[in-house]
């Protein structure tokens, strides 16, 4: 099957007066229709941005400065504006990070559903119709068009968010954190409505967030972001069974163990600044290491590959074992 979302070295830096910020720094990869894909990392790493290149919806000082994101076999970076905002919905949609927020808090939810559907084109033929199956399909009675974002839960908001985000079928769908500030009853919820679109779309989806347990239920496969650049990619089996990144493992060590029987294991240090962030291995700068050179890719399995820094990949493992206990 042909990937319908395929990305090629991406790069995105933001100019500032300081310098750049290489905030992607060439990542790739691909996912075909249906297929489920978690990108995970700590926050400044480089995810959102990821997000917006993706819908061309970066804003200066923002700049795709190489790579290829071919939606559905086209490369939207050669698109202008005006085409891209027929691809954004109908091909490809986002629900950015903190959606719930973003409702016009002084316009009630109907006006904000049908905004963004004219505002791409759409003529719809049976208004009532429509909204309320599109509110029907992520759980939602119709009445909700009536009322203002205040008067909504943020569950609710949410899936106001998502109802719009799916309302044009989209192919590819990215949802950056969808989430996150909500209890997990609640993100339980989301989760399962964003999961039943998904399927009935049978669009690819992208996941964005750092809950490794939320992202080993919903994700096929993993990307790990460092930095602003991916280090490991592979099926969520792989990720969790074999992870080879030393921050792969920190991340997945970093979860709470339910049987009782290790210590949290923290991540040290500081994540690097990514402005004028020099070439090699950023995770190196973290353990107060260096390496310069340029990281290969190197395949462990099928699908499953690292960038592997052979001053530290390594890192704590041994460290692991020493500090497994088991509780009395
Ligand atoms: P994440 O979503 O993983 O938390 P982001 O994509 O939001 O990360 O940010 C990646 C990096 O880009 C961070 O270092 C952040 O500080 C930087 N960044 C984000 N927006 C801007 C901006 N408008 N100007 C300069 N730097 C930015
Ligand atoms: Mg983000």
């Amino acid at each position: 099957m042909q990937p319908i979302l395929d990305i090629k070295n991406l790069k995105v830096y933001y100019h500032t007066s300081l310098g750049p910020v290489k905030a992607v720094e060439d990542v790739s990869f691909s996912l075909k229709p249906g297929e489920r894909m978690g990108l995970v990392g700590e926050s400044g790493s480089g995810k959102s941005t990821i997000a917006l290149a993706l819908m061309k919806a970066h804003k200066y000082p923002a700049n795709i400065e190489t790579g290829e994101i071919i939606v559905d076999s086209i490369n939207i970076i050669d698109l202008d504006e005006e085409e891209m905002r027929k691809t954004r919905l109908n091909n490809i949609s986002m629900i950015p990070q903190g959606a719930m927020n973003s409702l016009n808090p002084v316009k009630k939810i109907r006006p904000q559903v049908i905004d963004a559907l004219t505002d791409h084109g759409v003529k719809l033929g049976n208004k009532e119709e429509f909204l309320s199956a599109l509110m029907k399909s992520v759980g939602l009675p119709k009445d909700v068009l009536k009322l203002f974002p205040h008067e909504l839960s943020g569950g609710m908001k949410q899936r106001v968010c998502i109802a719009i985000s799916i309302s044009m079928k989209p192919k590819v769908i990215i949802a950056d954190e969808p989430t996150s500030a909500l209890d997990v009853i609640v993100q339980r919820q989301i989760m399962e409505t964003l999961y039943k679109v998904q399927e009935e779309l049978g669009a690819a989806c992208i996941l964005i967030g750092h809950d490794m347990g939320l992202m080993a239920q919903f994700a096929d496969k993993i990307g790990i972001m460092y930095a602003g650049k991916m280090v490991e990619f592979g099926s969520v089996y792989d990720i969790f069974k074999n992870p080879q990144h030393p921050y792969t493992r920190l991340l997945i060590d970093s979860l709470p163990d339910t049987s009782g029987k290790r210590d949290l294991i923290g991540i040290p240090g500081i994540p690097p600044s990514l402005l004028n962030l020099e070439d090699g291995c950023s995770f190196c700068l973290r353990i107060g290491k260096k390496n310069t050179n340029e990281i290969p890719w190197v395949k462990v399995s099928k699908g499953h590959y690292i960038q592997k820094c052979l001053n530290c990949f390594d890192y704590g493992l041994r460290k692991k074992t020493a500090t497994k206990r088991t509780r009395k």
